[in-house]
């Protein structure tokens, strides 16, 4: 579905991504693990173009490439290149950034808008769905993550875990083809991580394609099929859940480990 290679990625001189490839089938749960500040989050900002790497290549099963380092190349070259260039690159960024959709750390819900208001934001504004079709759907997932009650509740009536489902199902209701996670249980009292972890496994088992930032590492360990160790803006180790966790190659996922689990 996707296809990452060598990204890389600066702030200032902070160089944060080291030549990142990643490779994401339809249907696979990816998890991306790793210690604070190993760039795991850019990583995923860099899957649907909120950050832009200074090289590497995305590629989205029948769609788009994106070529970084050919864009930072354009703007050195004439201007009538370079207009092209930019809009082209410009167009296949939107493009990605159409297929998938973002669960943040904190649930970023409109405040003043109820629940049903916030889910249809997007279908309706920027994908044009009839308001009534965005509305049933909304309806649908809210109720498989059991807050159809909830529909004309505002952000703050709703506990933590109740307003990160609501996220989660703002994220779906754009059908995207690839969900990206970034710690969506962070933020969370840890006594409601738990209903937020069901709905995320429930969404694996349903086969929706995802790649999730996180901490859970029981929850990488269960439900991804593809586990990624970063550490300094390299994947240091990838691989089946039971071979990352229980039989690492390397000496910094062992130390990793130990150190959390
Ligand atoms: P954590 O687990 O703590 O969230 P992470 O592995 O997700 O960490 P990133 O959030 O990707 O790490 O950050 C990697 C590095 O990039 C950090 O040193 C961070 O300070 C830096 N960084 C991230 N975003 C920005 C930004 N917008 N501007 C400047 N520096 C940034």
């Amino acid at each position: 579905l996707l296809t990452a290679r060598g990204i890389e990625k600066s702030f200032g001189d902070n160089h944060v991504l080291r030549g990142v490839d990643l490779d994401v089938c339809r249907g696979d749960v990816v998890a991306l693990i790793g210690p604070s500040g190993s760039g795991k989050t850019t990583v995923l900002r860099s899957l649907n173009g909120l950050e832009t790497p200074d090289a590497g290549v995305l590629e989205l099963d029948g769609g788009p490439t994106v070529d970084f380092a050919a864009q930072a190349g354009a703007t050195s070259t004439g201007w009538f290149w370079n207009r092209t260039a930019r809009r082209t690159a410009a167009a296949n960024r939107a493009a990605l950034r159409d297929r998938s959709a973002m669960v943040f750390q904190h649930h970023n819900l409109f405040p003043h808008r109820t629940v049903l208001e916030n889910v249809v934001e997007g279908p309706t504004q920027v994908q044009r769905v009839p308001r009534a079709a965005a509305v049933d759907r909304a309806e649908e997932l809210l109720a498989r993550v059991g807050l159809a009650e909830k529909r004309d509740a505002y952000p703050h009536e709703l506990s933590g875990g109740q307003q990160q489902r609501v996220g989660i199902v703002r994220a779906l209701a754009l059908q995207p083809d690839l969900l990206l996670f970034d710690e969506p249980t962070s933020a969370l009292d840890p006594e409601l991580v738990g209903e937020v972890l069901t709905v995320m496994k429930d969404l694996a088992a349903e086969g929706w394609t995802m790649v999730v930032v996180t901490h859970e590492l029981s929850f990488a360990r269960q439900v991804a099929n593809q586990v990624l160790f970063l550490d300094g803006g390299v994947v240091v180790e990838r691989g089946a859940p039971e071979h990352v966790f229980t039989d690492p190659a390397e000496e910094r996922t062992r130390r990793f480990l130990d150190r959390i689990l």
